[in-house]
């Protein structure tokens, strides 16, 4: 059996866009997205794909439902088998249980999440032990006080079995203390409370409910850090601390601080930095950066000034892919990087040298890709013909995941040939001859086929790649106003693969030598909505003035996008729930979640139309 929640997770995960694009042509018409219909024989398409509520319907046979039912009809699969099958596709592993995981023990665990930090929160304010008296002192020495320890619902756990007796009496059973990983089972089969002598961090779901904990030791002993393992509820890897409290001022600055401990994130919270979350015991994943990036345009991933900091942003390096690119489009994850001066954390800056210092640190953040060229660089001989060209490939393969994108053919001409000192055409074509990393073939294979520059694939005479150079002579255009003579003489000879392509050719042609009107630049976001972060870098330059507006403009449609999706998917869970509780927990997502897109509606009101 598979979970719900599981369900819920792949499903979410799914693009159903890119899904029926691998079996139908689909264009863009609006905010739709249209094709001939798989399940019977037509002409001319009726069957459209809605990305806001992720389901599809045909207008012809009447057929219509949601990715599953897609993968069900079109691959001739069990319900079952269609959730595996999406769940491969999206990288999740299953947790297939005997007899599955209902909505009602899921909710039995929440309790059990919530029972026990209210019972460690208890022992930290009022029990007379030693440890708890340790564990206060502990606290108000790092300025975190019953005032934040209340706040953060900050606790203690005193073991000897006290929390599995407190949950027994309360009624649950030992399997379901097991299964909320609050009780572990000891080595000679005894249970005991998992978490004994540590200091508790609760740590919630995006819609604050706990799911996890963090525990520290007070004393030398290790491991200094106890995190929940994975339970149904917690997935590390997809989870971040704080992200609860941090959403609203991430969606309100359009920026993500992320940090990696329970106490540099209440510091940071408590300096004013409230839009920062950690991770739990592992470095930032893609799933971490999509979760943020439903809330945030921009990641700032700050790193402690010593050598754990380095080695965790060399690893960081693992996460340029082509989501970070400019062709990911509107989706695409600004991330950066920050250093903290040598031998600091955040929460021993913030006491020490206070707020700015911090600020002044986070305004030196860069991109991740000059980063982690800049490490890569470091410490190489530059001054030989041999030494420049190891230098080159190491940092050459630091670019191999997003070969073949604008992106690495900027960081190569702009960055890297300046600062090894080589000709840029040498370092391009000792690029392109690099062999692939095992694995990484395959990825740039299977990569492009999913950006959002697909739905222009349908061309009489090329292919993808063909109109994939021409979105990018396209956006070479936008951005380099210093070509614009040259390639609009080039414009003349393409024979363009779509008459959206010609006629933004046509339109951005006409206005050689001088920077494209709004009206051009909202024709090229009408056609091609993946174009608008390139467009509005090009307004930041073009139109100074409307730069700000323009870019709200773009993060308030953006989430509108995501909540009108949202709201679907918590109307069809609405619709499956089986008790009336769930389902009024189900409403309640409804309704917060419509309240949020009313005000979103409203500023967007407030923004000057002219772009729209
Ligand atoms: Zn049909």
């Amino acid at each position: 059996m598979i979970s719900d929640e599981d369900i819920r997770r792949v499903r979410e995960a799914t693009d159903l866009v890119a899904l029926v694009s691998e079996t139908v042509v689909l264009r863009q018409k609006g905010r739709e997205y249209w094709g001939r219909c798989p399940f019977h024989d037509e002409k001319t398409p009726s069957f459209k794909v809605d990305p806001r509520s992720q389901l599809y319907h045909c207008f012809g046979c009447h057929a219509g439902g949601d990715a599953y039912g897609f993968v069900m009809r079109t691959q001739n699969m069990e319900f079952q088998d269609a959730v595996r099958y999406l769940a491969d596709r999206a990288n999740i592993t299953l947790a297939e249980t005997q007899g599955g995981f209902s909505q009602g023990k899921r909710a039995r665990l929440l309790e059990i999440m919530q029972a026990s930090a209210e019972f460690y929160a208890q022992h930290l304010l009022r029990s007379k032990e030693r440890g708890a008296a340790a564990a206060r002192s502990y606290l108000s020495g790092r300025n975190m006080g019953s005032e934040l320890a209340k706040q953060w619902q900050l606790g203690y756990a005193p073991g000897n079995a006290s929390l599995s007796e407190y949950l027994h009496k309360k009624g649950y059973t030992l399997e379901e203390c097991l299964d909320a990983n609050v009780v572990a089972k000891g080595q000679r089969g005894q249970s005991r409370d998992r978490f004994y002598e540590r200091v508790m961090f609760p740590v919630a779901d995006l819609h604050g409910r706990i799911i996890a904990f963090g525990g520290r030791r007070i004393d030398s002993g290790e491991p200094k850090y106890l995190n929940t393992s994975e339970t149904p509820l917690f997935h590390k890897r997809e989870s971040l601390y704080a992200i609860d409290r941090a959403k609203a001022k991430i969606s309100e600055t359009g920026t993500a601080i992320v940090v990696e401990g329970y106490t540099d994130t209440i510091a940071m919270h408590a300096a004013g930095f409230t839009n920062t979350v950690a991770t739990l015991g592992t470095a930032l994943t893609m799933q971490h950066l999509k979760l943020l990036n439903r809330f945030a345009k921009k990641v700032i991933y700050l790193f402690d000034g010593d050598e754990a900091g380095k080695r965790a942003a060399t690893r960081a390096a693992e996460l340029i892919t082509r989501d970070i690119t400019p062709e990911a489009g509107i989706f695409r994850i600004s991330l950066n990087v920050a250093e903290l001066p040598p031998g600091t954390d955040p929460a021993e800056l913030l006491a020490q040298r206070g707020a700015s210092a911090l600020q002044e640190s986070l305004d030196k953040a860069k991109p991740l890709i000059s980063y982690a060229l800049e490490q890569s660089l470091s410490g190489m001989e530059l001054a030989t013909p041999e030494g420049r060209t190891e230098a080159l490939r190491r940092a050459l393969t630091v670019l191999l995941p997003i070969r073949g994108s604008i992106l690495a053919d900027r960081y190569i001409a702009d960055e890297l040939a300046l600062s090894v000192g080589e000709d840029y055409t040498k370092v391009q074509a000792m690029f392109n001859n690099m062999q692939a990393p095992r694995g990484a073939a395959a990825d740039e294979e299977e990569k492009p086929a999913s950006t959002p520059l697909e739905p222009l694939r349908e061309t009489p005479g090329g292919g993808a790649a063909e109109t994939s150079l021409q979105n990018e002579l396209l956006l070479l255009y936008i951005e380099y106003p210093e070509v614009r003579e040259l390639l609009s003489q080039a414009f003349n000879k393409i024979s363009w693969s779509s008459t959206e392509l010609a006629q933004l050719a046509q339109g951005l042609g006409a206005s050689e030598r001088q920077a494209p009107s709004d009206e051009l630049y909202a024709l090229a976001l009408s056609l091609v909505p993946s174009y608008a972060p390139v467009l509005s870098a090009g307004l930041q330059r073009s139109f100074a003035g409307s730069a700000r507006d323009y870019a709200q403009l773009l993060m308030h449609m953006l989430r509108e996008k995501q909540l009108l999706n949202e709201i679907a998917l918590a109307r069809i869970a609405y619709a499956r729930a089986n008790t009336q509780a769930e389902g009024a927990a189900h409403f309640k997502v409804i309704a917060e979640k419509q309240s949020e897109l009313a005000q979103i509606r409203e500023r967007l009101s407030q923004i000057p139309k002219t772009l729209v």
